[in-house]
């Protein structure tokens, strides 16, 4: 079966530059969020008009399978009828309180049940907030200045967390030459030290020489910001050893991974514990949203508790705490939602492999798929992605596009099936790739 419509009109995109010459104007880079910009595989952004279920449509009226799904929070597709419906219920009883409501204490209830050993949450309306709350936290329980992140790792956009090598702790060298955002102080980068994934040996040595200062190792336990960079359990299991030994808290970032592959987070997937689990993307289904989840012990030496400040505006806004709650409920209560969305993922990845192009392949974990166009072994830290894989990915997603399928416009983001995906969009999408292939 085809999806593609039987109308020959040729693909346009003159709707969309036109809004590209504007925004342009209007918007730095013409984009509210970098990778949007499309640069990186060749291109320009689309402008969309509106999205159901597994699809989107331009503003040209075109439609297109979305495999990016807004980067990952609509494990249930654009617009699914009872999200809709709960945003619906909730707007016409006020877009925001800046007080307290009900549904805020559902929600956070909800999120704490999912994570084993958390008991209390705050919510906030980015992950970028949440993983800036939670590494003051750590610092403010620890009372010590340093933090430990991986190279390729990506936890939002706060100044403490736009470092890439920070290896001047490592090596003796000038610490804080390695922020990679102009406006960080080289002062502040160097409290951040970034490390390479699935190297415990790193990770020894630098508690070795500098553990009683560290506050806290923040890690994404399924990357999933650098392609699919899949860890070890035993990598896991090593920084939560280290972790314990020296007083550290270990801070899970799910943002992505949080509720994407089952009701609750990566690290119970595999019995790693987290001290501190931040979250967003799905937990707001499709509204904006960011949440932190953790130990009472914990979570309690945040303001007005404890001595660690934090606050919001729109925290806990009620149009988002509706949609939240909305979806996190869907998939407590309908766990065939996670059968359908991996299935989706996992025929892609069939269909690849039996395309007969050892290259053209995908690697997955649940409904979260990575192409990865190159052979060999798959990468699991980010300096072992071969060029020729990203190279291939760039070449080919005009062709895609124009065929019908939006992927994330970087070979370094990952693909998110939704339960809304049907089989017959991977079989087109793997039929899409290869010709574009060939
Ligand atoms: C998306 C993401 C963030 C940042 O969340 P925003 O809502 O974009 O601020 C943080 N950490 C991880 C792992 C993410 O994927």
């Amino acid at each position: 079966m085809s999806l593609r419509s039987p109308d020959p009109t040729p693909w346009t995109r003159a709707g969309s530059d036109a809004w590209v010459a504007r925004a342009t104007r209007a918007i730095p880079g013409g984009v509210h969020s970098p990778v949007r910009a499309c640069k990186s595989v060749g291109g320009q952004p689309l402008y969309f008009s509106h999205g159901a279920g597994a699809h989107l449509w331009d503003v040209d009226g075109q439609r297109y399978v979305d495999w990016c799904q807004s980067w990952g929070p609509l494990l249930l597709g654009h617009a699914h009828a009872d999200v809709v419906r709960a945003v619906c219920d909730a707007a016409p009883r006020g877009l925001s309180y800046g007080a307290c409501h009900p549904a805020e204490v559902e929600l956070a209830e909800l999120i704490a049940s999912a994570f084993p050993g958390a008991e209390m949450t705050r919510l906030m309306s980015s992950g970028t907030e949440a993983v800036m709350t939670a590494l003051r936290l750590a610092r403010g329980a620890t009372g010590r200045p340093l933090l430990v992140k991986f190279e390729g790792g990506y936890h939002g956009h706060s100044d403490g967390l736009l470092v890439k090598a920070g290896s001047g702790l490592v090596t003796g060298a000038q610490p804080g030459a390695d922020a990679s955002s102009a406006g960080i102080p080289a002062e502040i980068a160097a409290l951040t030290v970034s490390l390479p994934f699935a190297d415990l040996g790193a990770v020894d040595a630098l508690f070795a020489a500098h553990g009683e200062r560290i506050a806290a190792v923040i890690i994404e336990p399924l990357p999933a910001n650098n392609g699919l960079l899949v860890q070890t359990p035993a990598f896991l299991h090593g920084l939560r050893s280290v972790c314990d030994r020296f007083g550290t808290l270990l801070v899970l970032d799910e943002v992505i991974s949080g509720f994407r592959l089952h009701f609750g987070g990566y690290g119970a997937l595999h019995g790693v514990r987290a001290d501190l689990t931040t979250l967003g993307k799905i937990v707001g289904g499709g509204m904006p949203i960011g949440a932190l989840t953790g130990p009472a012990r914990l979570l309690e030496l945040l303001a007005p508790a404890g001595p660690v400040y934090q606050a919001g505006t729109l925290s806990g806004n009620p149009v988002s705490v509706a949609a939240g709650l909305a979806t996190l409920r869907i998939l407590r209560d309908q766990p065939d939602v996670y059968a359908r969305a991996t299935e989706v993922a996992a025929r892609l990845c069939d269909r690849l492999d039996a395309g007969g192009l050892p290259w053209l392949r995908a690697t997955r974990v649940g409904s979260i798929v990575w192409p990865y166009f190159a052979e060999g072994p798959l990468p699991d830290r980010a300096d072992t992605i071969a060029p020729p894989a990203v190279e291939r990915y760039n070449r080919m997603y005009a062709a895609v596009l124009r065929a019908g399928h939006y992927l994330p416009p970087s070979a370094y983001e990952v693909m998110f099936a939704s339960a809304a995906h049907e089989l017959a969009h991977a079989d087109d999408l793997a039929r899409t790739l290869l010709d574009a292939a060939s």
